[in-house]
């Protein structure tokens, strides 16, 4: 557990996770972090077991803590099918139990990858009220601290709650080999943490939300680092993968300790959502959440951009001046890094903005403009700046 002492509303925050390791040779250090486990199921793909898998149960095995392990096919997806498989071979037992082992059941599940090992880990963790725990093989979206399981059923995806890992493993030696494109879906979903701090602190202003001002700039001092070592992603350098991590780690931990996903989303969030729904539901696979979040965090900087240009009122004009220099840093990167936007088609953009107003009762610039009848005309206009630019 990781607790402090905050002057917000709250008072505390707290974090049911033990601890996390993001350093080059970190994958090292999984014996100490199981120590006080006994019986350890690895769960992996046949991808992530040969990027880190193997390695990991080579040390589960050194220090005899290796009780099962389960190898899945390449590319899961976070469906039922995955969840059922996961489920199924974590509650087999090894043996038959004896009068030495109080329980067949594993007291820890490991799981060895990024967005749907560790999704589908987490809700099967929740549900059967085993702790489970991340070896992370790729720095591509910002869930590694979430508390919920983003889950496709019935030609849907949804959010389920699940639990958060007690302990997070990232080794930059083993992730900054990741593939190039979840390099640069990591650093995009990073991105989305201006705008996503910008409406959090609309929200407040406006709509007399909580918010957190430890929490929201040390989010804020994370992107920016990420920022600063972006370009060094060219060369795959670990303090560049080092930093994302690292970003992901502060933002998760501010999820766990405000209870809410507002230190890592907003309005770019909700946008990128529908454009997945949307693939989901014609049956087409979605883009990998970073580099929508990505495009997202451009359109919404850009109605952000518009808004300032626009208003008269002092306080929103100070607001957002503050985050100008980081949109104008972010688009800077994305066109000299040729980040793939994976929406291009102007209409579907204008059509997901009204679409995300409705989506989610989050208070954000889609809500301050659809109040005063301005969401339409942004909307259209931010997109046109924006599809002309990609
Ligand atoms: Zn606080
Ligand atoms: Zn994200």
């Amino acid at each position: 557990m990781i607790s402090f002492r905050c002057d917000c509303t709250l008072g505390e925050h707290k974090a049911p996770v033990d601890g996390y390791v993001i350093e080059s040779g970190a994958i090292n250090k999984v014996s100490q972090f199981v120590e006080k486990y006994s019986k350890v199921c690895m769960i992996c793909d046949e991808t992530t077991y040969q990027v880190a898998g193997n390695k990991v149960e080579a040390i589960l095995n050194n220090t005899g803590k290796l009780y099962s392990k389960v190898v899945l096919p390449k590319n899961p997806l976070p469906n039922y099918e995955t969840i059922g498989n996961i489920l199924v071979h974590v509650t087999n037992p090894k043996n038959e139990s004896d009068i030495f082992e109080y329980s067949p059941l594993p007291d820890l599940i490991l799981a060895v990858g990024s967005g749907t090992i560790n999704d589908s880990c987490r809700l099967v963790s929740y549900r059967i009220g085993i702790p489970y725990s991340i070896v992370c093989t790729a720095p591509s979206m910002d869930g590694y601290l979430s508390a919920g399981s983003p889950t496709l059923f019935d030609n849907t995806k949804a959010t389920i709650k699940a639990t958060t890992p007690k302990f997070v493993i990232a080794d930059t030696e083993i992730m900054k080999d990741a593939p190039w494109d979840m390099l640069l879906a990591g650093i995009g979903d990073m991105f989305g943490k201006y705008t996503g701090i910008l409406d959090w602190e609309l929200a407040r202003d406006y709509n007399q939300d909580y918010y957190c001002n430890k929490i929201a700039n040390d989010v804020i001092d994370a992107t920016n680092k990420c920022l600063e070592l972006g370009y060094e992603m060219k060369n795959r350098s670990a303090h560049c993968i080092k930093s994302i991590m690292e970003g992901f780690v502060v933002t998760g931990l501010g999820m766990a300790y405000t209870g809410n996903s507002r230190p890592a989303s907003g309005a770019e969030h909700i946008v990128a959502h529908a454009w997945e729904l949307e693939d989901v539901q014609n049956g087409e696979k979605p883009n990998l959440h970073g580099l929508e979040v990505c495009e997202g965090t451009r359109l919404i900087a850009e109605m952000y951009m518009m808004l300032l240009e626009r208003t008269d009122d002092q306080h929103l004009k100070d607001l957002i001046s503050k985050y100008v220099p980081y949109f104008k840093k972010v688009e800077e990167y994305c066109v000299k890094m040729n980040v793939p936007s994976p929406v291009k088609d102007a209409n579907r953009i204008k059509k997901s903005i009204l679409k995300a107003l409705t989506m989610r009762d989050r208070y954000t610039i889609l809500f301050y403009l659809n109040d005063r009848g301005l969401l339409e005309e942004y909307a259209n206009e931010a997109t046109d700046r924006l599809v002309n630019r990609l």
